[in-house]
């Protein structure tokens, strides 16, 4: 037998290498502090695990969920966007259960791409987007993303021949891995970019809850037009600690939303109804807990920007996102830091480089562990760099 020919040009999930190499000296006896993944430390709020040890007997979730999501899952994310964004978003027509952000971002390649045709990716960003279209036979044109211009993808600087092969323009805000954030103005340019070439306007809002200083992150839906082009993607992953949970949605588009719920219907039978349950409860509850966790990493990133820079390694201040996006010393690649410092210090760093051809001069470190250990790292980078 023969695995399909375009799996030859994926490359191996990046957090799988890291994880490999990880488990590897973990085996060995060595203590690795991983920064590399983001995956919060801190357990799901209680209310939210006890709505699902509630929902887990009730033998009517026992049965094949709904494809879209349930109707009650549906309308309690729909009033979730209409509460925090003001935007008016119908349950049924313009709203789908997804079984984690990662698989709609995944699936809408297949719903919206052709052989041969471009996807447009940042050129720094989550790896779903590029890999999605490497499995549907298609192209990735990766739009240039530079520190001046505060990391937002310039998709001004898509050559007209691509453009005119482009099926779907993928953006990020506040963006994985950079913590840079977008103003309303580039939402505005991205939405007559992608009316005026015709492409599906993809906005993965995974960190929305997450800002520090005082910033609420906004929606893209806020925008003027926006549903006429675009679908944005929520994710209680990372707001909830809830990435174990696989549970998400994609609201926007009607057209999309539909295309999106073909694909699912023929691939997936939707999410264990009992975690649509719990995941209503978080979105309707107590918010306080997003406060909590905002807080937690504000300190956090306070932390280890303090401790980086006091190394001499460069870096901004997110204020948004769980991720710290530092320069790599002069002369080194991303990779060769990287290295360099896990096996000098035992601590694992992603390497900008693997977030596309973009990162290259930077590594992005995750704010996803316990102060103490994020310190313990910091020091041990310190003492391999002298
Ligand atoms: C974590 C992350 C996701 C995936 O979230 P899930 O809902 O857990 O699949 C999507 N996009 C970005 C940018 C992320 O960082």
């Amino acid at each position: 037998m023969k695995p399909a020919r375009n799996l030859d040009h994926i490359s191996p999930y990046l957090f799988v290498q890291i994880d490999a190499k990880r488990d590897a000296m973990r085996a060995a006896g060595i203590d690795v502090i991983s920064l590399a993944i983001g995956d919060p430390d801190m357990p799901t709020p209680a209310h939210i695990v006890d709505a699902m040890a509630e929902a887990i007997r009730r033998p009517a979730n026992h049965r094949y969920p709904d494809y879209a999501g349930s109707a009650a899952f549906r309308q309690a994310a729909a009033a979730w966007v209409q509460r925090r964004f003001g935007v008016p978003i119908d349950p049924s027509s313009e709203t789908l259960a997804l079984i984690g952000s990662k698989e709609g971002i995944g699936h809408l390649h297949t719903a919206f791409v052709n052989p041969g045709d471009y996807v447009l990716a940042p050129a720094v960003g989550y790896p779903v987007y590029s890999g999605g279209a490497t499995l549907m036979h298609a192209q990735t044109y990766y739009m240039p993303m530079r520190a001046e211009t505060g990391w937002l993808a310039e998709f001004d600087a898509v050559p007209a021949d691509i453009a005119e092969q482009a099926r779907i323009l993928f953006i990020g805000y506040p963006n994985n891995p950079t913590g840079a954030i977008a103003p309303p103005e580039y939402f505005d340019a991205a939405i007559a970019y992608a009316k005026a070439h015709d492409l599906l306007l993809v906005h993965d809002n995974a960190y929305c809850e997450i800002g520090f200083d005082g910033y609420r992150p906004p929606a893209l839906l806020e925008r003027p037009g926006a549903k006429e082009v675009a679908v944005e993607i929520f994710s209680l992953s990372k707001s909830y600690n809830m990435t174990g949970w696989r549970i998400g949605f994609a609201v926007g588009n009607a057209m999309a939303i539909k295309a999106l719920g073909t694909v699912k219907n023929n691939l997936d039978s939707g999410q264990f109804t009992a975690i649509q349950e719990a995941a209503i409860v978080a979105l309707s509850g107590d918010q306080s807990c997003i406060a909590e966790v905002c807080a937690l990493y504000q300190r956090r990133r306070d932390l280890v920007v303090g401790a980086l820079r006091a190394i001499g390694l460069e870096c901004a201040t997110p204020k948004a996102s769980i991720y710290i996006w530092a320069r790599v010393p002069q002369g080194l690649s991303s990779a060769e830091f990287a290295e360099q410092v896990l096996t000098q210090a035992h601590v694992i760093v992603t390497p900008g480089s693997g977030y596309g051809p973009g990162g290259e001069g930077y590594v992005r470190i995750s704010l996803t562990t316990p102060d103490d250990r994020l310190l313990e790292a910091v020091r041990r980078i310190e003492d391999s760099m002298v």
